[in-house]
């Protein structure tokens, strides 16, 4: 897999407007939205808006503004939700990218999993 970004992916439809998301909150470079089939009371996608594949593609290319502003967001997020530290009980913060890491929507996404416990890390398959 490459860092070639698919312009017809279903978050860059939601950033261009073309389908409804349930927005959480907003920032000038990033994006938080429920997720549409949710794990846990509280799943929240946070995103960029800028095209970035995955993970390692927006943190080796972005601006250090937009890294910045997306941290925050995060903060920002788990924070309304109240799954963060200060005044809740944790929450989960999960990545997928690429095959291995099957990684459905090739645009980069947090997801945001708390409200309840989250369970163990990873389910051991053979
Ligand atoms: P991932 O496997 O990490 O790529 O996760 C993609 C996530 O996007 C899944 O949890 C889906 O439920 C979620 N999803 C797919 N389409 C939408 C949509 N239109 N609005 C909100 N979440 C979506």
């Amino acid at each position: 897999m490459s860092y070639s970004y698919d312009d017809n992916n279903i978050f860059a439809k939601i950033l261009r407007g073309e389908i409804p998301n349930d927005t959480v909150a907003e920032s000038e470079h990033s994006l938080a939205f429920r997720d549409i089939s949710p794990k846990a009371p509280t799943h929240v996608l946070v995103i960029p808006k800028g095209k970035y594949v995955s993970f390692d593609d927006f943190a080796a290319n972005a601006s250090d503004a937009e890294i910045t502003d997306f941290m925050r967001l995060c903060a920002k997020v788990a924070k309304a939700e109240g799954v963060a530290l200060d005044e809740g009980n944790g929450f989960r913060a999960i990545t997928n990218a690429g095959n291995d890491g099957v990684q459905e929507v090739p645009h980069f996404h947090l997801h945001i999993l708390g409200g309840r416990n989250i369970g163990p890390m990873l389910l051991m398959r053979e």
